[in-house]
C-alpha cells in the first residue's frame, strides 16, 4: 500500500487513482528563461523517482510537464537580447530537455507549452467569467477570490489575513482586492499579445497550469507536485482556476518537496553559490552522482548540496560497484540452486516497502547497501554461487529502475535507440568476421547518430557523444 504526505489534507494518506492502474500526474514545468538550476532539479529528480516507483509497482501513469515559455522575465529577457520570446525560449528548452536525459529523469509523455495552449486558456477564463469568479479592469480580467471560499485549503491560509505574495505583487493592474490575481494580462507595448474576448493580451502565468493539466488529465487527476515556493500562490491559484471553472475536484493528492540549499544557505547569484547543472558538469562531476545526491535526501526535508555530498555519492555507489565487479569474478561454480534467493527477496521487499512509505529513500538504500554488506561477506567465505550472483545482480538491476543511479550511467546499453543497437550488434558481427572495413563504416554511422563505441574487455559499450 502506497502512502504520500498530502499538502490537501496535511496527513499521510493512503494512495488509490481515480482508475484502478493508472495515475495521471502533473508536475509544474521550468520557466525557460534561463538554464534551470540544482534546485530545480531536486524538484524534477524526486518528481521521477515518484513516477519510477510507481510503474515499478504497476501503474501506468501518464506523466504530464509544461513549459512555461510566456512569463514576464521571459518577455523582459528577450527585449534585453533583441530577439523574440520564440527564439529566446527554443535555446532553453532545448538545453532543459538535454538536462533531462544528462540525469536520466524519464520524459514526461507530453510537454505541453503555454503558447501553443492559448485558446484552452481562454476557454477556461471563459468558464470562470460565465460562472461569476472574474472581474475586468483595464482591459485585464481577474479572479475575485472572493467568490471562491475555498481559497487558502492548500497553503492553510486564512483568507482574511491574506498578504500580497510576489506573483500577485508582480501584477501592476488595479484591482479589487490585494489577493486577486490576474488571469489576462491587457496588451501593453514591447509584449507579445494574442487575440481574445477581452482584446488583445497574454495569458497570466497560474492558468497555464490549469489548462494544461485538464487538457491532458482530465478536470478531476490523481497527483500534482512542485516545489514548496509553487504551493502559494501558484497552487492555490490554480485550485481556486479549475475549481471555480468545473465545480469538481482538481487534484486528490498535492505533494511538495522542500528546498535545496547550498552548505546550509539559500543558492543565490550573488553568495556566489548558485549552479546549474551544467555548472556541475564543466567541473568534471559525473551526472550519476548528481542524480544520487539530488535524490538521497528525503523529499520533504531540506536538502543541504555540498561537494562533500557528491564525493559521499561517489564513494558509496562504489561499493555497488564492487560488489557487482566481485560478484563477476568471485562467484562460485554453480551450487545447483540459489541459496541467497530468499534473503534477496527480503531485500526487494523492504526496499519497496521504504518507497512505499511515502518515498522513504534512505530506508530503501539502507536495505540494498545492508545486502551489499552481506554478500560482501558471504563471497569472502566462497558461499556465493553463479546463481546466487545472478539474484543479487538482478536485484540491483530492479531496483535500479527506480533509482536510476545504481549503475554508471555509460554502462546503460538499453539507453540507446533500438536502430543504433542494432547497428552495433552488426558491428560486433563484422569484427567477429574480421571484415574491418565493414566495422569501422558501422562505427562511423553509430557515431553520426551522437554515440560513442568503445571496446572494453567485457565487449563492445555505447556512450553518448
Ligand atoms: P520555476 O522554473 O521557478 O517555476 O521552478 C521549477 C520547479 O523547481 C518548481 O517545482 C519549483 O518549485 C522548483 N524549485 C525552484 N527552486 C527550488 C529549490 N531551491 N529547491 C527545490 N525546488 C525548487
Ligand atoms: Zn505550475
Amino acid at each position: 500500500m502506497i502512502r504520500y504526505y498530502n499538502s490537501l489534507t496535511k496527513r499521510v494518506d493512503e494512495f488509490h487513482p481515480l482508475v484502478a492502474g493508472r495515475v495521471g500526474l502533473y508536475t509544474c514545468g521550468p520557466t525557460v528563461h534561463d538554464f534551470a538550476h540544482i534546485g530545480n532539479f531536486r524538484a524534477y529528480t524526486w518528481e521521477d523517482l515518484l513516477r519510477r516507483h510507481l510503474e515499478w509497482r504497476g501503474y501506468e501513469v501518464l506523466h504530464v510537464m509544461n513549459i512555461t515559455d510566456v512569463e514576464d522575465k521571459i518577455i523582459r529577457k528577450a527585449n534585453e537580447a533583441g530577439v523574440d520570446i520564440r527564439e529566446y525560449t527554443a535555446r532553453y528548452t532545448e538545453a532543459f530537455f538535454e538536462d533531462v536525459r544528462t540525469l536520466h529523469l524519464e520524459p514526461a509523455h507530453h510537454y505541453p507549452r503555454a503558447t501553443e495552449h492559448i485558446a484552452e486558456m481562454i476557454e477556461l477564463i471563459r468558464r470562470l467569467e460565465e460562472r461569476g469568479h472574474t472581474y475586468v479592469s483595464g482591459g485585464s480580467v481577474y479572479f475575485r477570490i472572493a467568490s471562491f471560499p475555498a481559497y487558502g485549503k492548500l497553503a492553510g491560509l486564512d483568507r482574511e489575513k491574506l498578504i500580497v505574495g510576489a506573483r500577485v505583487d508582480a501584477d501592476e493592474y488595479t484591482k479589487d482586492d490585494p489577493a486577486d490575481f490576474v488571469l489576462w494580462k491587457a496588451h501593453k507595448e514591447g509584449e507579445p499579445s494574442w487575440d481574445s474576448p477581452w482584446g488583445p493580451g497574454r495569458p497570466g502565468w497560474h492558468i497555464e497550469c490549469s489548462a494544461m493539466s485538464m487538457k491532458y488529465l482530465g478536470e478531476t487527476f490523481d497527483i500534482h507536485t512542485g516545489g514548496v515556493d509553487n504551493k502559494f500562490p501558484h497552487h492555490e491559484n490554480e485550485i481556486a482556476q479549475s475549481e471555480g471553472a468545473t465545480g469538481k475536484q482538481f487534484v486528490r493528492y498535492w505533494l511538495h518537496c522542500a528546498h535545496l540549499v547550498v552548505d546550509g544557505e539559500k543558492m543565490s547569484k550573488s553568495l556566489g553559490n548558485f549552479y546549474t547543472l551544467r555548472d556541475l558538469l564543466e567541473r568534471g562531476h559525473d551526472p550519476r552522482y548528481i542524480r544520487y545526491v539530488l535524490l538521497g535526501t528525503h523529499y520533504r526535508r531540506p536538502l543541504n548540496f555540498s561537494f562533500e555530498a557528491l564525493e559521499q555519492a561517489r564513494a558509496e555507489l562504489s561499493r555497488i560497484d564492487d560488489l557487482v565487479e566481485r560478484l563477476e569474478r568471485e562467484a562460485t561454480e554453480s551450487a545447483g540452486e540459489a541459496r541467497w534467493q530468499q534473503r534477496v527477496d527480503a531485500a526487494r521487499e523492504a526496499f519497496g516497502e521504504a518507497l512505499d512509505d511515502d518515498l522513504n529513500i534512505s530506508g530503501a538504500m539502507g536495505e540494498i547497501f545492508k545486502l551489499v554488506r552481506e554478500v560482501n561477506a558471504g563471497l569472502d567465505r566462497g558461499e556465493v554461487a553463479r546463481e546466487d550472483a545472478d539474484a543479487v545482480l538482478g536485484f540491483l538491476r530492479e531496483a535500479d529502475r527506480v533509482v536510476g543511479a545504481l549503475f554508471p550511467f555509460e554502462e546503460r546499453r538499453e539507453e540507446a535507440p533500438p536502430e543504433v543497437l542494432a547497428l552495433l550488434e552488426a558491428r560486433t558481427r563484422a569484427r567477429k568476421e574480421r571484415n574491418w572495413a565493414e566495422a569501422d563504416r558501422l562505427r562511423d554511422e553509430i557515431l553520426a547518430r551522437g554515440w560513442v563505441v568503445e571496446d572494453t574487455p567485457r565487449g563492445a559499450r555505447l556512450k553518448r557523444r
